[in-house]
């Protein structure tokens, strides 16, 4: 008979310390002794960004930094390594391997310092080293706790595109790979301990899949190996309505579509990389977001259909590290290519943009770019329009910093009436003006512009429109089905 297969992923503050790492082992542990499992891991929290600030330092000519990275890593890895691995010769071969990596880490240091340049291919290589010694710890945990085990670099696992920084993942050899490699181990019931975040193109360069990602590590292995629910063990209860700093009654949300998630994460809420569901898709793989230090929270389910439940709307999310620029006049009207002037100029200096509203008078024409993309924006845009600007045909360019960009999602609010009207009347309620609105055709999502200053009241108001914090919208949700105990 066919075991039942989790991909359990732990996220850097679900490693970050030896505490953190033996509680990661029993939740593999328990879930090893009902099934298969495959692990996923991150860096040890922290790590990454040392690696990048190390990389970037060497590139300025620094050559002490590669020496004084390794230190710092090494003494963090080996005091979790010390205490969480008792036998000799135990502690002494992974001691052993991560020298060895830091060895590696350290010459790459000192390449890129000797030749001040730092390729996006040498920065791959220096930000995988924390996954690369993460994996050898909590395998070690887990050995220590009984359970076979095996340490293993993804390397040899995902086969990626060459877009180093970025990388995506090549379905079809990836599956080969994983299905010969994991699943002899799966069937001497070895729990594979996998590095998250890397890859390799298929003649062996390593890429990395960008910032945050074994999230999608997690997935691209679980789909490889047909595995019926992939785990994201992080440091928060799952998805929740709203953000909690911002709205003390936010909840977990017990299940929830595949898009909803997405949309979600591409408004900010970073409990998942963007790419995660990706992989998923198309098997149809269930998702967990649950939290490594509050096993007995059931979390976030993620599911193709999403379940449903009141109004359709599911969560409330807040973006406000972004910027409004308009631009407009009279003598845009029925100007034909304003629109199209606009967004190739945006695209010309890849800023991405988060949301466009136009009025169908055509007099203004306004988006949303995060703040980071900002000055080159507005600046290509003056030249752009430069000789418009002097005809007046383009009355003005104008940016504004002190605003928020809110958007209320949930996939079942297409077809529900109502909901924009309820969610602007709670607002008007509360003196929350609306500078701009956009909801996509998919009507997944209706997202609209506040000045900064009254994104608190306007989350906060429509979540108590929708009721987002009443325990009853939450009914209860069955375990996930191979670890229901833990
Ligand atoms: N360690 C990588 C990062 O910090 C990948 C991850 O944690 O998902 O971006
Ligand atoms: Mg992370």
């Amino acid at each position: 008979m066919k075991r039942f297969l989790a991909v359990m992923k732990f996220g850097g503050t679900s490693v970050g310390d030896a505490a953190c790492i033996s509680r990661a082992a029993e939740i593999l542990a328990a879930a090893s002794r009902k099934g298969c499992v495959v692990a996923v891991v991150s860096a040890m929290s922290g790590v990454t960004n040392k690696l990048i600030a190390s990389a970037v330092k060497a590139e300025t000519g620094d050559r002490d930094a590669g020496q004084t990275l390794a230190d710092a890593l090494r003494e963090q890895h080996v005091t979790a390594l010390d205490a969480l691995v008792h036998s000799r010769e135990k502690r002494d071969s992974i001691s052993r391997k991560i020298s060895d990596v830091l060895a590696e880490a350290q010459r790459l240091c000192e390449g890129t310092a000797l030749l001040r340049e730092l390729t996006p291919r040498t920065l791959d290589s220096i930000s995988s080293i924390g996954e690369r010694l993460s994996a050898p710890l909590v395998a070690g945990a887990l050995a220590e706790l009984g359970v076979s085990t095996r340490s293993i670099e993804a390397t040899d696992l995902i086969v990626t595109d060459s877009h180093h920084g970025s990388a995506e993942p090549l379905a079809e050899q990836t599956r080969e790979r994983s299905e010969a490699l994991l699943r002899p181990l799966l069937q001497k019931e070895v729990v594979p301990v996998i590095t998250g975040f890397i890859g390799s193109t298929a003649d062996g360069v390593l890429t990395t899949l960008g910032r945050g990602g074994s999230d999608y590590s997690a997935t691209i292995l679980g789909a490889a190996l047909k595995a019926d629910e992939v785990i994201i063990w992080t440091d928060v209860d799952g998805v929740l309505t709203a953000d909690p700093r911002l709205v003390p009654e936010a909840r977990t949300i017990p299940e929830i579509s595949y898009r909803e998630a997405a949309e979600l994460a591409y408004f900010g809420a970073k409990v998942l990389h963007p790419k995660t569901l990706r992989a998923v898709t198309e098997a149809g793989i269930p998702v967990w977001i649950r939290n490594s230090f509050r096993t007995e929270n059931l979390g976030t389910k993620i599911t193709p259909e999403g379940g449903s439940d009141g109004f359709g709307v599911k969560a409330l999310t807040a973006m406000s590290d972004v910027a409004l620029i308009s631009l407009g006049g009279p003598g845009i009207v029925g100007v034909p290519d304003v629109v199209g002037r606009t967004f190739s100029t945006t695209a010309a200096v890849r800023a991405n943009v988060l949301l466009i509203s136009q009025s169908s008078s055509q007099n203004d024409i306004c988006f949303i770019v995060s703040s980071a993309d900002t000055n080159r924006t507005v600046q290509a845009l003056r030249d752009e329009f430069s000789q418009d600007l002097v005809d007046q045909a383009v009355e003005h360019i104008t940016l504004d910093r002190e605003i928020a960009i809110v958007a209320v999602v949930g996939q079942n609010m297409r077809g529900s009436p109502g909901v924009a009207g309820r969610t602007f009347s709670a607002l008007g309620r509360e003196n929350v003006n609306i500078i701009a609105i956009a909801q996509g055709s998919s009507e997944s999502n209706i997202s609209f512009v506040v000045a900064r200053k009254d994104m608190k009241s306007a989350l906060e108001a429509a979540h108590r429109e929708f009721g987002l914090g009443l325990a009853e919208r939450h009914s209860s949700n069955p375990a996930p089905q191979g670890i229901a105990a833990t």
